[in-house]
């Protein structure tokens, strides 16, 4: 028999624990809902708790979620502003700031923080300071970025703060979380279209079991995934949130310098700045399509997260992938080797540029 079907039943008292763990890692002092499913659930659900029918929100789309989220909005019979700028850039707070004046009725926006399908983030603190400005509820999708780079809730002030534990954390795809600010509880109690007994309703959760002291959980829990997730926030305390971030901006760091070194391919995102630690994503040159070219490197090392982009980056697209276990100086390596032996070049001074501005990161 599976040693997993006699662990104990997971508490109510472990599993507050854990949703206390995710507070500390966003510092926040909001409540934060663990969420029984993948992070498209808390997603969806604080778009459908905070977008009230007939009102208008800014949606921000530097990537492909952008899309998802611009589609539930306007299912929502919300009116949508869509302020989109190239997948390989990212968006300027003065162009959040134009946008917002020329649409003073917008109360929400939803922004994504890192984009890990197309490898650029986006400079929160500024966005999130003009939306406040405005006095706008932000929502944040936080999942490609929790662990990777600094994601500071409360001091930023994201309302709706979106993680998922399958990227930077190392952690479990089937569990996720949301933090909801008061100003975005207020807006959420006030809508007539939010979802309620329902498995989308952030607000049941508040009722059944944060308002209700967390003592009785209002459901079985998830147990193999939450654990999980209380070992792996137990493993980035132990590692150090500082640590974990520093690794995942030394391997964006290293898997750029050395590419750069190879000169075979580019970054997609040129500029550094707006290049997310989570993931490396490249453009291939024509007549060597990001499908074959990802084919080609796996045969030589099964074991290297790479990819083609997805949809109409399919062939124009290679991504790395140097996230949780995988932001290490072995991934790196490996791919840079793979990379030369593809496209016939020195792999020495592509690892040599990689492991100076690993070094360079760390100092
Ligand atoms: C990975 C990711 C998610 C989670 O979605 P999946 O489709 O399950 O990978 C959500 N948002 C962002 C920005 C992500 O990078």
């Amino acid at each position: 028999m599976s040693p997993f079907l006699d662990l104990p039943p997971l508490t109510a008292a472990g599993f507050a624990a854990i949703e206390d763990q995710v507070a500390a890692l966003l510092h926040t002092t909001a409540d934060v809902i663990v969420t029984q499913g993948e992070a498209l659930l808390p997603l969806e659900a604080a778009i459908r708790g905070a977008a009230h029918p007939g009102s208008t929100a800014l949606n921000i789309v530097t990537g492909p979620y952008g899309q998802t989220f611009g589609n539930w909005l306007r299912d929502c019979g919300v009116t949508v502003v869509d302020l989109a700028v190239p997948f390989d850039s990212a968006v300027t707070a003065e162009q959040v700031a134009a946008a917002l004046r020329e649409n003073p009725a917008i109360d929400f926006v939803s922004l994504v923080h890192a984009e890990a399908a197309t490898g650029n983030t986006n400079p929160v603190a500024g966005i999130a300071a003009v939306v406040r400005e405005h006095g706008a509820l932000l929502m944040l999708d936080a999942v490609a970025s929790v662990a990777a780079e600094p994601l500071l809730t409360d001091a930023w002030g994201v309302d709706l703060c979106v993680i998922g534990g399958q990227k930077a954390m190392g952690g479990p795809a089937g569990v996720s979380a949301v933090s909801v600010s008061d100003r975005a509880w207020e807006r959420i109690a006030a809508n007539p279209a939010a979802p309620r007994r329902s498995y989308l309703s952030l607000l049941d959760w508040k009722e059944r079991w944060t308002d209700a002291g967390r003592t009785v959980l209002p459901h079985a829990p998830a147990q193999l995934e939450m654990l999980a997730l209380g070992a792996c926030l137990d493993r980035i305390g132990a590692d150090g949130l500082p640590v974990v971030i520093a690794r995942h901006r030394a391997a964006s760091a290293a898997t750029r310098a050395g590419v750069r070194a190879l000169a075979a391919l580019t970054p997609f995102v040129p500029e550094d700045a707006h290049a997310a630690p989570v993931a490396t994503t490249l453009r291939t040159p024509d007549g060597l399509p990001a499908t074959a070219l990802a084919a080609e490197l796996l045969r030589l090392d099964p074991t290297l997260p790479v990819q083609p982009g997805g949809g109409a980056l399919a062939t124009t697209m290679l991504r790395l992938n140097h996230y949780g276990p995988a932001a290490s100086p072995a991934t790196v390596q490996g791919f840079l080797t793979a990379l030369a032996t593809v496209t016939g070049t020195d792999a020495g001074p592509a690892l040599a540029a990689a492991e100076a501005a690993w070094a360079d990161v760390l100092a």
